[in-house]
């Protein structure tokens, strides 16, 4: 049954002032917010990610936020994407998937979340005769460079070999060429933090391709805070502040460069490898 208000043209007239304006009408909102839950691959844990519930409780996140805001207001129109850098648990993925969300719901406009690691990883399955999936690398790699707006998530977390370097290469410059824009995120940083001599940059997990590429195509948005998974689900800002003045525990207990070393020296023959967070951690900020 047609919509009873538009017909299914998904315009509609309203007034404002006493002037006929042309508006989207409800139902093609109710279409666009339905189609990206299909379609846009948040993992549950982020589905309720919003710009409203994001604790700015510093000038950094404040900042950050405040980036986003104006990127969502302008896309389509964007010239530039976004690469939300910091360590693990200061909120980029909230930051990146809310962006995703608004600019399809109020934009109507297609969008995909992806994991970087696990992106790379359903690609090379296509190539696994034993373990193929019903699809081919074509049919995934299509689909991540046609999509309105993409966010790769923890980039940097693989490291680059030959061929996770073409790969990214591919998706990330054909989307260039193409002028659609794409939000990053990583855990690693521009320049070593001076009390870690040996920590490592995005530019060595990423390739200095990959990285003059990053330069071109995004505004680099950086976080800074504390772990706010130490206080469990919907922290109140005051229990943030609390946190704020006394360090976070996490970032304090990722190993330096040294104890990193000896880590890997210890388990070098035992796999797999210890999990060490910040600089070399795992996704889920
Ligand atoms: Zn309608």
């Amino acid at each position: 049954m047609p919509c009873a208000i538009c017909g299914d043209t998904g315009w509609k007239t309203i007034e404002i002032d006493g002037v006929s304006r042309v508006t989207r009408c409800e139902c093609w909102q109710r279409a666009a917010v339905d189609r990206f839950a299909r379609e846009a691959e948040i993992p549950p844990r982020h589905e309720a990610c919003d710009l409203d519930t994001f604790h700015d409780y510093n000038d950094s996140l404040s900042k950050a936020v405040g980036r986003a805001r104006r990127f969502v207001r302008e896309f389509p129109a964007v010239d530039r994407g976004l690469l939300f850098l910091g360590r693990p648990g200061l909120g980029k993925t909230h930051l990146a998937i809310a962006c995703l969300k608004l600019a399809a719901h109020a934009k109507g406009m297609r969008g995909v979340f992806h994991d970087t690691r696990q992106l790379l990883r359903r690609i090379r399955q296509t190539y696994d005769p034993v373990t193929r999936r019903t699809e081919t690398e074509r049919d995934v790699v299509n689909a991540v460079i046609g999509t309105d707006l993409l966010v790769l998530d923890d980039v940097g977390a693989e490291r680059a070999t030959e061929w996770v370097e073409e790969m990214l290469h591919l998706i990330v410059n054909t989307r260039y060429n193409e002028r659609r824009p794409t939000i990053f995120t990583t855990n690693y940083p521009v320049e070593a933090p001076p009390d870690a001599k040996h920590a490592e940059t995005l530019l060595e997990r990423v390739g200095f391709r990959m990285y003059s590429r990053l330069q071109e195509m995004c505004d680099f948005v950086e976080l800074e805070g504390v772990d706010y998974r130490e206080l469990g689900p919907n922290p109140t800002i005051e229990a943030l502040s609390r946190l704020t003045k006394r360090g976070s525990q996490t970032h304090r207990a990722l190993p330096g460069p040294t104890a990193k070393a000896q880590l890997k020296a210890r388990f070098k023959s035992a796999e797999p490898a210890p999990d060490l967070k910040w600089p070399g951690g795992k996704a889920g900020s």
